[in-house]
């Protein structure tokens, strides 16, 4: 079942669509699912590291957990948290974390993880 252990953040994607799909479901559990999408793909998705190396316009290549953290070496970790907080480099974090099919799985999961629990928020919100 490692396919599952690896993959489990698009499960719970398609709880989530099927939770918003039947209308029926409470904010709780939209909430819950939202929440388990997102930080899949931050923390735990397949994805490549994408720290730049010293070779300029190149990339690291190493396997990474998540599109938020890096591979194995420490100094590539502290890069991509740091080109976080500069949105010019957004482009140059976002290079690494969309080059394979897996990673942009990964980031389109958890831009829609973000979006349903914004919504789940404002339907909430007007609903009580
Ligand atoms: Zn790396």
């Amino acid at each position: 079942m490692k396919i599952l252990q690896r993959y489990w953040g698009l499960v719970v994607l398609l709880l989530l669509v099927a939770a918003w799909w039947n209308g029926n479901a409470g904010p709780e559990l939209l909430y819950l699912f939202s929440a388990g999408v997102v930080i899949w793909s931050l923390l735990q998705a397949p994805a490549w590291c994408g720290a730049a190396t010293r070779k300029r316009g190149t990339f690291c290549r190493n396997n990474s957990y998540g599109l938020l953290l890096g591979c194995h070496i420490r100094e590539h970790r502290w890069q991509k948290f740091k080109l976080l907080f500069y949105s010019r480099r957004w482009a140059e974090f976002s290079r690494g974390t969309w080059a394979t099919p897996s990673a942009k799985l990964a980031t389109v999961s958890g831009i829609v993880g973000t979006a349903s629990a914004i919504a789940t928020g404002i339907k909430d919100f007007a609903l009580s």
